[in-house]
């Protein structure tokens, strides 16, 4: 048996259980080792029997007296009953519903028993404890007890059998980090420290152990992203003329001045695209940065050079809104855009910059094929096999972290040059993502918002306030200004589910009918057809509706700056830096806005956090404090990243991720190619099928 033997090969499991484990994602032998315990029972101190107390839990070590079943007599439940005996004294001993004990038990033989002490009509007893005999070394008793996440029909028990029975069996394992890094750091090797996870003799070895699992994970993470930085930092790109007439003929257009940010950043990026090498950089910005413009300066910059480029944006709204602004302004520097999304394909060329025209989908392709549309924006649809380009040069992504390696080759899969990337988000890194996962991008940040703009007055607005509030909403719809109103669902899963979370069509119903009934609401979310959308954005532009009651479709990009109030239902289920997000949506224009904080929640950590976004209005304070609140799930959305739990988490754990960088770095100076570590290089392999970090 190795790590890599498949649990389908291990004789105490058979292929029920192996059934249970695959569902938790757990197939070999390495899989189930790594599978740890979520917490430790203390059952480490003996207790003699006679100073036992009513209602604590206790570990004994004793001898029992003969084991006798009984039932009740209403309900025909089996009882056993014994007595515990030690030197000190002795105590009644009940088990419900286990009648096989009677045979696995037996009298006068040495046993531990824990469980709690509580009493019934006839005195108090130990009741239903869990046993083990005291001949061999215990695993459920009498020690730091592991306990596993509950899965059903997997219990901890089972697990500690067999991963107990595992270990022993195994021999030695093969070290997975080089000694020395261990040894340096004072951290357990490989096999040691799954004993010490699973089985501590005290706390501190299993925090020890913790650590070395956690240190590995990061390690690897960051030799992935140190490694594909070199690697693309050997590529070759196309180099892009930095031209400063053209960027100056193109400010000059704009109806205001870019902050000092914006041209840094612009600099920034126009300086390193004309390396022939790829550029893979991120630029972070709070909403209403700015960020849209700067790409559209790398973009002129790219197409004036003879190159193309792809901009990508996470939702359709978005897709229009780009085309749009960005589509018209770059139409006046004699460029033709496409716009290419689920539904309509549009496309604008330098006669028209103020209007686009519908365009079959395959003629779209053709002219991008080439290389007669200069930009082309657009939702997920870009990076299909069928869009090909003739010479990209820049791919922009709109409002997400990154781009991973599989869609860049989808993107160019043949040409010897890779593009450029720039990847723009809102929401920040906070820094230990930053070093490990991100650790591949370059950052570029924008700090600082242009003139003028007036500070969003946030407010947390608990149940009795709400009248209140939409009075206050009305008077914001009478002055001619805009709402919106974020909902956590689009509708209840189930006809007549209970649920506290509102619903988009629920408040709409309620807005409609009840509060506001003379104003215009409507409402936006993700299952509804692009053309719907459209439509809808089109209205909201228009002022053409006061109310929208929208999902949280809503929280990129959208810019309308008529919109001063910015209403979130269930606000303590969105993460801060999320509302930070939906807060961005207001505020854009001259008049005061508005961000109100719906919360039915009276747990004070709840409060708590939302009180920090009274408190901060800087994103990055935000997204730092979300990651150590909230754990770095928030920032990968639903996907994991490949990693498992533990590895997670320790995202959070800045010393250790800069730690783990720091050695993975040193490491790879010594040895770029890993020559004399085949370990990490095969472990590396792995990761790179495994990870998913776009
Ligand atoms: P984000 O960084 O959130 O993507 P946008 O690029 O959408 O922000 O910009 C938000 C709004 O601010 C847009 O209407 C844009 O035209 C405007 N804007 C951008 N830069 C400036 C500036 N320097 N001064 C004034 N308005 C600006
Ligand atoms: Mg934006």
């Amino acid at each position: 048996m190795t790590l890599a033997t498949p649990l389908l090969e291990v004789p105490r499991i058979g292929p029920v259980y192996q059934k249970r484990l695959k569902a938790m994602g757990i197939t070999t032998i390495r899989d189930l080792l790594l599978h740890f315990p979520r917490s430790y029972q203390d059952l480490s101190n003996i207790t003699p029997v006679n100073q036992a107390q009513e209602g604590n839990e206790y570990c004994f070590l004793g001898t029992l007296s003969e084991l006798i079943e009984k039932r009740t007599f209403k309900k025909r439940m089996s009882i056993v009953e014994s007595i515990i005996k030690d030197k000190t004294g002795s105590m009644r001993v009940v088990w419900f519903n286990q009648p096989y004990l009677k045979e696995t038990l037996k009298p006068g033989e040495e046993v531990y028993l824990a469980g709690k002490v509580i009493r019934d009509k006839s005195g108090i007893h130990l009741s239903s404890p869990s046993f083990e005999k005291a001949q061999g070394v215990p695993i459920h008793t009498a020690r730091l007890v592991p306990i596993y996440k509950e899965t059903k029909g997997v219990s901890s028990k089972w697990l500690r059998s067999i991963i107990y029975m595992l270990l022993y069996s195994m021999g030695t394992l093969q070290e997975s980090l080089p000694p020395s890094l261990l040894k340096d750091r004072n951290l357990p090797l490989f096999k040691d420290a799954l004993f010490a996870i699973h089985f501590p003799n005290t706390k501190k070895d299993s925090e020890l152990a913790k650590k070395r699992f956690s240190f590995e994970e990061l390690f690897f993470i960051s030799l992935f992203v140190l490694t594909q930085r070199k690697k693309l930092s050997e590529a070759k790109a196309p180099a892009i003329a930095f031209t400063p007439d053209i960027m100056k003929r193109f400010t000059s257009k704009l109806s205001f001045t870019l902050t000092d940010a914006q041209k840094k950043a612009a600099w920034h990026i126009l300086k390193d695209i004309a390396k022939p090498r790829p550029m893979n950089r991120i630029l972070q910005g709070d909403v209403g940065s700015g960020k849209t413009v700067v790409a559209a300066m790398a973009s002129l910059a790219a197409v004036k050079a003879g190159y193309q480029v792809a901009f990508m944006a996470p939702t359709e709204i978005l897709a229009q809104q780009h085309f749009k602004t960005v589509g018209e302004s770059l139409a006046h520097f004699r460029m033709t855009i496409g716009l290419l999304t689920g539904k309509t394909d549009r496309f604008i060329s330098p006669k028209l910059p103020n209007d686009s025209i519908e365009i079959s989908r395959k003629k779209l392709l053709e002219r991008v094929k080439e290389g007669t549309i200069d930009v082309l924006i657009g939702t997920h649809a870009l990076i299909q096999d069928k869009v090909k380009f003739n010479n990209l040069a820049l791919v922009i992504i709109d409002e997400q972290h990154r781009f991973g390696v599989r869609q860049r080759k989808k993107l160019q899969p043949k040409t010897k040059l890779i593009a450029h990337f720039l990847s723009m988000t809102a929401t920040p890194i906070p820094r230990t993502l930053a070093m490990s996962v991100y650790g591949d991008l370059d950052p570029t940040i924008i700090d600082e918002l242009p003139k003028g703009r007036k500070k969003v007055e946030t407010k947390i607005v608990p149940p009795e306030e709400r009248k209140k509030a939409y009075a206050f909403i009305a008077k914001e719809v009478r002055k001619g200004r805009q709402v919106f109103v974020i909902c956590p669902r689009i509708e209840k899963v189930e006809e007549g589910e209970i649920s506290e979370l509102k619903t988009v069509k629920e408040e709409y119903e309620k807005l409609s009918k009840d509060i506001f009934p003379n104003l215009e609401i409507e409402i936006l979310h993700g299952k509804m057809g692009a053309p719907q959308k459209e439509q809808i954005m089109r209205h909201l532009k228009r002022g053409k509706i006061d109310i929208l009651v929208s999902t949280s479709v809503i929280e990129v990009g959208v810019d309308i700056q008529n919109a001063t109030v910015m209403m979130i239902e269930n606000a303590d289920r969105f993460g801060l830096a999320q509302l930070h997000q939906f807060r961005g949506r207001v505020g854009r224009s001259r008049y005061q806005s508005y961000c109100l904080l719906f919360t039915e929640s009276n747990v004070p950590k709840t409060k708590q956090r939302l009180k920090a976004l009274l408190e901060s209005e800087n994103g990055f304070q935000l997204a730092e404090r979300d990651l150590q609140l909230r754990g770095p799930g928030d920032f990968a959305g639903n996907k994991q990243w490949g990693l498992p739990d533990f590895a997670m988490e320790n995202l959070a754990n800045l010393p250790l991720v800069q730690e783990a960088r720091d050695a993975a770095q040193e490491l790879l100076e010594k040895d770029l190619m890993l020559k004399n570590y085949p370990q990490l290089k095969n472990r590396l392999q792995e990761l790179q099928e495994k990870l998913h970090l776009e």
